[in-house]
């Protein structure tokens, strides 16, 4: 059966070869863990843009251990899951300082670094190591499930194993760097979600879900996701060609990102001017101010938390006093250099 499913994968990926942002360049641990990991944010053709941004500002381990953790997520503004570019951060550092800029190669020395786990891990021991580790992700467990027939579920973590065995055995004997890509399109190409194509697929003469009918029922899945509601309400005061930015820290979303003031109520209403009054007054030591406008409530979904944002343009008419600590008024021809959330760049522009 190995032999049959990766001498017919590789086939197919030579017929099918999806082009990757680091096929023309380097194929390093370190563009490869860059790629994956903006990888796992986005679909390739958005992500590729980062990518080509972020390796021409970083390109290498010592310019991102070099680089402030503010540019960092700067350059990462607009692809969410912000803890990921503090962990590459964190992780560059590490090499540098710890491990003399050079890349471990073993995959659990890998595993050390902040914010790589089993698949990334594998992903740059078998692409810029060409280390057997099958990586595991949504597509590979796919494909494996339905022509292996597991019929376990594969969010948990037993069948995360079962996946991973697979693999390893499926592997056997190919390129582990040209066996893992060639899954991962396969599984994004033909054996997709919804709709696969099994009747022109290569596996289907010894696919499980195939011959037994199943496909639509493969694979498992039994964690259902809670979803929270949550309504911000930023409030953008502005005095004289500045804005009020604060850098948002603890364990909530966008840590280390720069927002207007967020008032969090429990509906996209507009707050009452009694309670933006003391909120004004609290930041900035007057209630002397207009409120101009207040925009349509905007929605981004992320992945436990459905965000409603409104933006209320707000005009001081008094001189504020000192920023609080954390909060900086920044003229608004230099917000730019504030790394801030999708949200707040695409909503918040100033009027
Ligand atoms: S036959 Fe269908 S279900 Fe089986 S591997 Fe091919 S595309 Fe996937």
């Amino acid at each position: 059966m190995a032999t049959f499913f990766a001498t017919r994968l590789l086939a197919w990926t030579r017929d099918n070869h999806r082009p990757l942002p680091w096929d023309n360049g380097p194929r390093d641990a370190y563009h490869v863990w860059i790629s994956e990991v903006i990888m796992q944010q986005t679909r390739i053709v958005q992500g590729w843009d980062y990518y080509l941004k972020f390796i021409e500002r970083f390109p290498d381990v010592g310019a991102l251990a070099g680089a402030t953790q503010e540019e960092v997520l700067r350059y990462w503004q607009g692809l969410g899951y912000y803890s990921r570019a503090r962990n590459l951060h964190k992780a560059a550092k590490m090499v540098v300082d710890e491990l003399g800029g050079v890349f471990p190669h073993a995959f659990e020395e890998l595993k050390k670094l902040p914010g790589v786990g089993d698949y990334t891990a594998a992903a740059i021991a078998s692409f810029a190591f060409g280390l057997k580790h099958p990586v595991v992700d949504g597509n590979v467990k796919r494909v494996l499930s339905r022509f292996g027939g597991y019929e376990g579920s594969i969010d948990e973590p037993s069948g995360h194993k079962e996946i991973l065995a697979l693999a390893t055995k499926l592997m056997k004997g190919s390129s582990p760097a040209d066996f893992n890509q060639a899954i991962m399109n396969f599984g994004a190409l033909v054996c997709t979600p919804k709709n696969p194509q099994c009747t022109a697929c290569p596996l289907s003469k010894k696919c499980y879900a195939y011959r037994n009918e199943c496909v639509d029922a493969l694979p498992v899945r039994t964690k259902k996701k809670t979803n929270t509601l949550r309504y911000l309400h930023f409030l953008v005061l502005s005095w004289r060609g500045k804005i009020l930015l604060h850098q948002r820290g603890g364990k909530d979303i966008w840590r280390g990102l720069y927002t207007p003031p967020i008032l969090e109520t429990r509906s996209t209403r507009k707050p009452t001017l009694k309670t933006v009054t003391a909120e004004v007054r609290s930041l900035t030591g007057t209630d002397r101010f207009e409120w101009t406008d207040s925009s349509d409530p905007v929605i981004q979904v992320l992945s436990h938390q459905t965000l409603h944002g409104r933006f209320h343009h707000i005009e001081l008419l008094k001189k504020p006093g000192k920023a609080r600590e954390g909060f900086v008024w920044v003229p608004t021809r230099h917000l730019d250099d504030f790394p801030r959330p999708k949200m707040v760049v695409e909503g918040g522009k100033p009027e």
